[in-house]
């Protein structure tokens, strides 16, 4: 059954750097545009929206007069710290000019692995939605280091989706939606299959390090969260409304499915892996079949990983098929790889496949 729009009252609208910032100048029209229509939602049809917002990084990169996108990781922590300033700048003016008023969330990866700090931004965007301020979140850029960035906003939406139980995830950008080989919207997608993820490419853009393969993955996230999201243009007319009222109709709706089980999700999702053990045909077969994984069926070992962590499971053509919680840390598997051992290297309750 199509979703209808009347059932999404929690929304996730995430902004991609492109709508705010595009060659060279501010596009305040367009998200002006943007901004009426959730102020819409929110005042008019009384949902609750929650903006995860790009840009911080363009902007900073126009005001510090950078043409390529920094390489070294300190000038483009400082150009985050400088742009992200001017973006709530015009979240400000934009919703002050309605009346409204917003708050800002910075995240890291951390603040999803750690409970305590998830529970934590959790009720502190539940209390801003309860009291009528509109979230913006963004990535904690600025400090974030390659150890606990989430590295594209399109994750970070979707984790927040998750995080706060929304209903619907609308995730804007400069495309149409999801296009297949012949360049046209595919309207619905029930399943992120290998082959629709090989129709995605890269994005090559300066400033932006989305690109529809974050989007896919994206998707997954939220699908496998019990929630649907969809991927439309930002520039069209009503985007946002329309996407509530009709997600197919305006984009690609990546249907939800039944959501994973809490800690099937933070195997999956919620936490970094720390390494990849890779499997044999054998074992794979019994990873589908909801078979523990055990030494015998290890073909090798990669990462640096202590028992308990989780790590990617990956087949022999180097495909990464599941996620699991390691029973043996990797110094100790390696030792044990291919060889009959009592002990289970994943066991099956702690186990994921995520490509069938
Ligand atoms: N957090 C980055 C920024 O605000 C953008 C990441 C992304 O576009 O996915 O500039």
């Amino acid at each position: 059954m199509k979703p209808s729009g009347k059932n999404y009252k929690r929304i996730v609208v995430k902004i991609g750097s492109s709508l705010f910032y595009t060659a060279g100048e501010l596009q305040a029209r367009n998200i002006f545009e943007i901004i009426r229509s959730i102020a819409g939602l929110i005042r008019e049809e009384g949902k609750e929206v929650v903006i995860v917002s790009s840009g911080a990084i363009a902007l900073g990169m126009k005001l510090m007069g950078l043409k390529n996108r920094p390489k070294k990781l300190p000038l483009l922590q400082a150009a985050a710290a400088v742009g992200q300033n001017e973006l709530m700048d015009s979240y400000r003016e934009f919703f002050g000019g309605l009346g409204m008023h917003c708050g800002q969330i910075l995240l890291t990866w951390d603040d999803f692995t750690d409970r305590k700090r998830y529970l934590n931004a959790k009720n502190t965007l539940l209390k801003l939605l309860e009291l009528g301020y509109v979230p913006i979140v963004n990535e904690n850029d600025s400090v974030s280091t390659q150890e606990i960035k989430f590295g594209d906003n399109d994750k970070l939406s979707a984790l927040v989706a998750g995080l706060i139980k929304a209903d619907l995830l609308i995730n804007l950008s400069d495309v149409d939606g999801f296009l297949d080989r012949d360049k046209q919207v595919i309207r619905l997608v029930e399943e992120v299959t290998l082959e629709l993820k090989s129709l995605a490419c890269p994005s090559r853009k300066q400033s932006c390090v989305g690109g529809m393969i974050a989007k896919l993955e994206a998707a997954k996230i939220v699908m496998n969260s019990g929630i649907p999201c969809v991927i439309t243009n930002g520039r069209l007319k009503n985007a946002v409304a329309n996407s509530v009222k009709d997600p197919a109709g305006v984009g690609t709706l990546f249907a939800s499915k039944k959501s994973f089980k809490a800690r099937q999700h933070w195997i999956a999702f919620g936490t970094r892996t720390k390494g990849v053990i890779y499997v044999d045909d054998g074992a794979k077969k019994a990873l589908r079949e909801k078979k523990s994984l055990l030494s015998v069926g290890v073909l090798r070992v990669s990462g640096n990983f202590s028992c308990g962590d989780v790590v990617s499971i990956a087949d022999k053509d180097n495909l990464i098929f599941a996620k699991g919680k390691s029973r043996i840390a990797s110094g100790e598997l390696d030792k044990v790889k291919g060889t009959r051992t009592e002990k289970e290297v994943v066991h099956r309750d702690n186990i994921v496949v995520l490509e069938e």
